[in-house]
Parts: C-alpha cells; sequence; structure tokens
C-alpha cells in the first residue's frame, strides 16, 4: 500500500478561506473586526518567526492584529500589566502569549493572566477543564488541527482504536480529549510506556507529538492506518545544511498506512488556520452571536 499524503497546506488554505468570509459577516453585524494581540518576549529567532507569520496570516483574513514585542529584561510585573491590558481591551478578542517565555518568568502564571474567554490557544486551565469536561472551550490549535485532518480523512471516528503519543498539555493531552470526544477509544503513550511499538501496532489513529525524529518506524504502523505526525525536527544532511522531519519515519510508514500527514506541510499549517478560527469564535461569543455557522 502507498498511503495517501494527507494535504494540511490545502486544508489550512480552505479554512482560512472561510474564516476570511466569517470576518466579513462579523464586521458587517458588529462594526468591527476580531482581533488578535500577539504577545514576544525577547528575540528567539524561531519565536520571532512565527509570531511574524501569526500576524501575517491574522491581517490576511481582515482580523485586526496588534503585536506587541518586548525586550527579554522586562520584568514578570510588566508582561502581566500588558495581560490585563489586553483582558480589557475591547477590540482584542485573542491573546496569543508566545512560549516559552525567558527564564525569569513563569508561563503558568501568565497563560492563568489570561482572560480564558480570550484564551485562544486554549491553554488556561479553564479552558483545559472545560473540554476534559465535554463543555464549550477554547482548543489548542495543533490537536483541533489534527482532529480536523482526520474527521476529513475517515469522517466519524467511533470505535477506532487511538493512539497519542506524548503527553504535553499543548498537543497530547487535548489531542486524547478530542479522540475521546469523538468515541474513539483512546491510549495514550509516553516515554514510560513498555513496548511502544507493539502499542501503536494496534492503532487504527496514530498520532506522534514526542520531538523525536523519525522515531515512529513502518513496522510499528497497522497497515492500513491513519498517521498524523505533529513533530518538528532538524536533523543535519550530507551537505552540512539541515531538513524538517517528524516523529514518524515518512517512507516506512507510507509503505503501511493508509494515509499519513507530511513533515512540513501536513499538521504544522492546520496549527495557525486553527488560531484564525479559535480567534474568530472567541469574537462571536464575546459579541454574544450565534456561530460562526459550520466551525
Ligand atoms: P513535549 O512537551 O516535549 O512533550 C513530548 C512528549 O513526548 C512527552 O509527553 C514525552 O513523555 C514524550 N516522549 C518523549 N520521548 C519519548 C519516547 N522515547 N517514547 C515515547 N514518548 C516520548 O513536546 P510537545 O510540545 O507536545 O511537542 C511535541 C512535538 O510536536 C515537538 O516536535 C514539537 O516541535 C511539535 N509541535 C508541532 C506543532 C505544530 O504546529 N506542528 C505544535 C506544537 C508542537 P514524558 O511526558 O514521559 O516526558
Amino acid at each position: 500500500m502507498t498511503a495517501r499524503r494527507i494535504d494540511g497546506k490545502a486544508a489550512a488554505a480552505a479554512l482560512r478561506e472561510r474564516v476570511a468570509s466569517a470576518v466579513t459577516e462579523f464586521e458587517r453585524q458588529v462594526g468591527r473586526a476580531p482581533g488578535l494581540a500577539t504577545v514576544l518576549v525577547g528575540e528567539d529567532p524561531a519565536s520571532a518567526v512565527y509570531v511574524r507569520s501569526k500576524g501575517k496570516a491574522t491581517a490576511e483574513v481582515g482580523m485586526a492584529s496588534f503585536s506587541h514585542n518586548l525586550p527579554d529584561n522586562i520584568s514578570q510585573a510588566q508582561l502581566l500589566d500588558l495581560v490585563h491590558e489586553l483582558n480589557r481591551d475591547e477590540r482584542v478578542d485573542g491573546i496569543l502569549v508566545q512560549l516559552p517565555l525567558p527564564r525569569q518568568m513563569d508561563d503558568k502564571l501568565i497563560i492563568a493572566a489570561i482572560y480564558p474567554a480570550k484564551d485562544v490557544d486554549g491553554f488556561h486551565a479553564l479552558n483545559a477543564g472545560r473540554l476534559a469536561t465535554g463543555l464549550d472551550a477554547l482548543i489548542p490549535c495543533t490537536p483541533l488541527g489534527c482532529l480536523h485532518l482526520l474527521k476529513a480523512e475517515l469522517g466519524s471516528l467511533e470505535g477506532n482504536e487511538a493512539v497519542v503519543i506524548g503527553r504535553s498539555n499543548i498537543v497530547g493531552k487535548p489531542m486524547a480529549m478530542l479522540l475521546l470526544g469523538e468515541s474513539a477509544t483512546v491510549t495514550i503513550a509516553h516515554s514510560k510506556t513498555r513496548d511502544l511499538a507493539n502499542v501503536v501496532r494496534r492503532a487504527d489513529i496514530v498520532i506522534a507529538a514526542v520531538g523525536r525524529a523519525e522515531m515512529v518506524r513502518g513496522d510499528w504502523i497497522k497497515p492500513g492506518a491513519v498517521v498524523i505526525d505533529v513533530g518538528i525536527n532538524r536533523i543535519p544532511t550530507a551537505d552540512g545544511k539541515s531538513r524538517l522531519v517528524g516523529d514518524v519515519a515518512f517512507d516506512e510508514a507510507s509503505e503501511v498506512a493508509a494515509a499519513i500527514t507530511p513533515v512540513p506541510g501536513g499538521v504544522g499549517p492546520m496549527t495557525i488556520a486553527m488560531l484564525l478560527r479559535n480567534t474568530l469564535v472567541a469574537a462571536h461569543r464575546r459579541a454574544g452571536l450565534e456561530g460562526p455557522e459550520g466551525f
């Protein structure tokens, strides 16, 4: 079998287009565009690239973008002041604080200060708890993007065996909650899981969110499984440069799986599209509107 390549770039472009039309409709009803504020502390180049592309994507769908770039020597109290100011700002529907923060700051404390209705990353404990208890929540963008791709591929996930490798609060745990919500039978594996290969072999759906280059081998995959690779790992190449690979050995797994996401071009583009979707949803809730339809 040669697996179908799941095109996350195309799925993300389609979603962004739908968000853009919904933004126009929101603006017509409310008299302003939904707004996303991004906060970047320090000059980590990777974080700066992420934040810039988030700001650009926000503007492209017609949303208002408010970017705050702060030096890494600001105090935690100053950052908290900014978060409180954004919480109060009526033009801001979503607040994204780029992680990780510099060492002198406590990520958890900053996330806890974001008003949950504006927590478009879905990292606040209230949103995590709401997701876990089956209530309406703002859901972390990466697992939400994975779910979108899975449902496009499989339709109903009911009764499927799903194995999520990784138990972070950002990807693994919310992914497991989403799959459970779709009535899949869910296993969460992690670094202490015994005989991981055999655990993965029973999965109809594999989600790899580990951060270890090509750890999941082709012979771990059940024939016909759907594989979603969240990992982003940079490995050196023979010419002294480097390239991006996922947590799954793509070529090997492609010979066994029914469908698989590539890295890059799979889950990555969905993450930003879902951030826009979450901002749109947050804006509707804050404005007391129904909808948006179809999201
Ligand atoms: P993380 O917080 O470092 O969590 C990694 C998880 O993998 C942990 O639960 C860890 O287990 C588990 N793990 C580590 N080594 C393992 C092993 N040998 N066998 C089984 N499990 C193992 O990472 P994360 O934030 O969830 O991110 C995971 C990957 O996804 C990274 O490559 C990251 O760059 C990528 N990512 C991509 C996107 C995107 O938009 N595409 C977004 C977010 C993250 P323990 O809990 O036992 O330590």
